[in-house]
């Protein structure tokens, strides 16, 4: 392997993971903590808690990678087997050590208990041979065997004591092991809103260079827009910036139009930012979105230098009677129309007396539609220096996807129209 960049797989052991019941949180935690260290995953594997099974993947982990990364199993009830099938496939045996035993004896008097219960013995049980990673949170301690030339960590399955351990114990073994070969991963994420991924993807490819060196990308579309992700592998930090500069640049063109910059990955962060930087204030009236946008601006910490206040105005008589939005145009144009968003807009930035004003009305259904505005119809306006900008969409999705597109949209329309100055 020489100086090559090591590899790390995934071994995340429990029926509940396969049935469903429990979300995979280890392997994603673990899968970015890797590779920022510089050890990224390449694979990885969900097991039941069968030993047989457990062995298979180990060796299978082990065969791809110099560490294998196995979580869950090393509670103390029956189902907990991680332990037994490690020992079955080292051929180590499996010993009470006495210091662990000690520890566990401790933990349990002081919870008032004056005996450790018998099952949980199997908790001090290790591999002979293995390293003791001491578990500062939990009753049973991480374990780390060479098998066929991989070093084989075994980490609990509960997500704090895994985090905690992997921190305390792990980062420092392998940054040990693989010293002068570790190379953190290194991102550059476009955020890009209001565009479609195909036609993103089609604007992208062509500027992209011919040699992208040591980068890739990745499209990473969500209910507000497309992310994209560069990421440079197997490259030092200097060299990593340069290629990722170089990209990023190129790409300029293709996505300047629908960009937004955030390193929380949040248009309402972006949003109060552009806010922030011209001194305004904003309100903002919410039919359709119900105070989602109220709630992600509010979600911010500094969000009261910007944010004045916000009204779901959902009853036809709370826009009119609170924000002057005219009857004849609801009579005229229906409350799903250009003319009612616009008069929202305007209507609750003056009622609150702030800068800014965003008015959002629409059909998230799943009922509510019909032929000529149909369910995802969404008129939404920005108010802004005397000038109002409205605009109407269709989104698609279910009720939340719907409220989730309009509310990112209304908030783009606003930093698009404080851009332009
Ligand atoms: P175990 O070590 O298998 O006894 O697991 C202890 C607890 O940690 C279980 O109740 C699981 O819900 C949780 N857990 C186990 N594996 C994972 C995982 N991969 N991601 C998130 N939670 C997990
Ligand atoms: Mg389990």
């Amino acid at each position: 392997m020489g100086a090559s960049v090591p590899a790390a797989a995934i071994v995340a052991i429990g029926d509940e993971l396969l049935l469903g019941d429990t979300i995979d949180t280890n392997s994603a935690w673990l899968g970015r903590r890797l590779a920022d260290l510089g050890v990224p995953v390449c694979r990885g594997w969900t097991i039941p808690d069968a030993k047989a099974d457990i062995a298979a993947a180990v060796v299978r982990a082990a065969a791809l990678a110099e560490v294998v990364l196995v979580t869950g199993g090393l509670g103390p009830t029956p189902d907990d087997r991680t332990r037994e099938a490690l020992a079955d496939l080292t051929g180590a045996a499996l010993r009470v050590d006495r210091d662990l035993l000690a520890g566990l004896e401790d933990r349990f008097r002081s919870r008032g208990y004056e005996l450790l219960p018998e099952r949980n013995v199997s908790q001090a049980q290790v591999l002979e041979g293995a390293r003791i990673l001491p578990n500062s949170l939990g009753t049973a301690p991480g374990q780390a065997v060479e098998v066929e030339g991989s070093l084989v960590i075994l980490l609990p399955g509960v997500p704090g004591e895994l985090v905690r351990l992997v921190e305390e114990q792990v980062v420092p073994l392998l940054s040990q092991r693989f010293a002068g070969r570790l190379r953190p991963l290194h991102h550059r994420r476009i955020h890009t809103t209001g565009v479609p991924e195909s036609v993103l993807a089609e604007m992208v490819e062509s500027a992209l260079p011919q040699d992208m060196g040591p980068v890739a990308l990745a499209y990473l579309p969500g209910l507000g827009g497309v992310e994209l992700r560069l990421t440079a592998r197997g490259v030092d930090n200097a060299e990593a910036a340069r290629w990722l500069d170089s990209i990023e640049e190129a790409l300029e063109p293709a996505v300047r139009e629908y960009r937004y910059y955030s390193d929380r990955r949040d248009l309402a962060d972006a949003l109060g930012s552009a806010l922030v930087a011209a001194s305004r204030t904003l309100a903002v009236a919410e039919s359709c979105t119900g105070g989602l946008i109220a709630k992600r601006l509010t979600d911010l910490p500094g969000a009261s230098k910007y944010f004045v206040g916000g009204l779901v105005a959902y009853d036809d008589r709370i826009k009119t009677d609170v924000l002057g939005v005219s009857r004849e145009d609801i009579e005229a144009h229906g409350v799903v129309s250009e003319d009612v968003a616009a008069a929202m807009a305007r209507g609750v930035a003056q009622t609150m007396g702030a800068d800014a004003g965003l008015g959002v009305t629409g059909i998230a259904g799943p009922g509510g539609g019909s032929d000529q505005k149909p369910v995802g119809t969404v008129c939404f306006a920005a108010y802004f220096d005397g000038r109002c900008e409205v605009r109407r969409e269709r989104f698609k999705g279910d009720r939340t996807g719907i409220r989730e597109r309009a509310a990112q949209a209304t908030m783009a329309l606003l930093l698009r129209m404080l851009e332009a100055g």
